[in-house]
């Protein structure tokens, strides 16, 4: 597939059943998957009566291009046990806005889908959240290993106490921000951020050995005798005394995890304003998956989205809320 941008896109999906063939070639490149048994290959094709559209069981037409398979003789489209499943909102929109998810460098803001592509503020936040609940998907490689720079921060807070949580600052005085671990790869830029209660040790090392191989791996940190309770378990850590003004020491920094940071919270701050403590996971999500990709074309981009939008188990409520 050719580069992917605004323009090109919108060429080629004029109509819901192009955006659907879309979608078809991003996620089964020419061999559609059943949904039901798992089959890969050479389905049957369910072609419309008049070649366009059929009836829905509510009287109106859809362009939804249905697959049979050759296994299970089950019926699918590619939205089958995705995060699309049951969606009212059109499919091209959907297209535009995993797009722009994966390009805009500060994300998108629900008011400005909602205006954009005309739908109700519920719909609007929906959309998004879905699309961030597949970006932030466990990336299949697994452990991270080598090099890895782990540093917390503190997002959100209402902006009345933002003084107050500035003279806190890090420290685990009483704050009404939320406290994030990120962990950045030194060498792909890969990123993995997590919400945590606090930033004990106990609960540095829970994220840690979630994310990294231990014995594989070397931390490169803020002076923070948090980590060095568990440094024994890993390959190495090194550190720089932030408070005694050292910032870069033989190579040692934390300087991947404090531009991640400070992008973060301009995004938050300019394009989402507030972000509340139980959403900021999938905004984390959201961010990870930018920046870990940031080397990848668009195009790669939605592609390896389009292999993270299935089997997404949704703890979302009804779908028919959705206009
Ligand atoms: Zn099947």
């Amino acid at each position: 597939m050719e580069d992917l941008n605004f323009p090109s896109i919108a060429q080629r999906i004029p109509t819901e059943a192009a955006a659907y063939e879309f979608l078809e070639e991003l996620r089964w490149h020419g061999k559609p998957v059943c949904p039901h048994c798992g089959s890969i290959g050479d389905h049957y094709f369910l072609r419309p009566r008049n070649g366009v559209s059929r009836e829905t069981n509510r009287g109106s037409q859809t362009q939804r291009r249905l697959w049979k398979c050759r296994d299970c003789r089950g019926q699918f489209s590619v939205l089958t046990g995705t995060i699309m499943h049951g969606t009212h909102v059109p499919v091209r929109t959907w297209v535009f806005v995993f797009y722009e998810m994966v390009a805009n460098k500060n994300g998108l803001a629900a008011r400005e889908v909602e205006r954009k592509y005309d739908l109700s503020p519920k719909s609007a936040w929906f959309l998004l959240h879905r699309v961030r609940e597949a970006m932030k998907r466990e990336p299949a490689a697994g452990l991270l290993s080598g090099i890895v720079v782990a540093d917390e921060t503190w997002i959100g807070g209402k902006p009345k106490n933002r003084h107050a949580n500035k003279r806190v600052g890090s420290k685990q005085g009483k704050t009404d921000k939320t406290p994030v671990v990120s962990l950045v790869h030194a060498e792909t830029g890969e990123v993995r951020s997590q919400v945590v209660a606090n930033v004990s040790g106990k609960t540095l090392k829970t994220v840690i050995a979630k994310h990294v191989e231990m014995a594989e791996t070397t931390l490169h940190t803020d002076a923070a005798g948090r980590y060095a309770t568990f440094a024994d378990e890993l390959a190495g850590h090194a550190s720089v005394n932030h408070k005694a003004g050292e910032y870069v020491r033989d190579g040692v920094s934390t300087n991947l995890a404090e531009n991640y940071f400070s992008q973060l919270k301009r995004s938050i701050d300019g394009t989402h304003h507030h972000v509340s403590p139980e959403h900021l996971g999938r905004y984390l999500g959201e961010f990870d998956f930018r920046h870990s990709t940031h080397d990848e074309t668009d195009t790669a981009r939605m592609g390896r989205l389009m292999g993270q939008v299935a089997g997404v188990r949704l703890t979302y409520r009804p779908l028919s809320g959705e206009a």
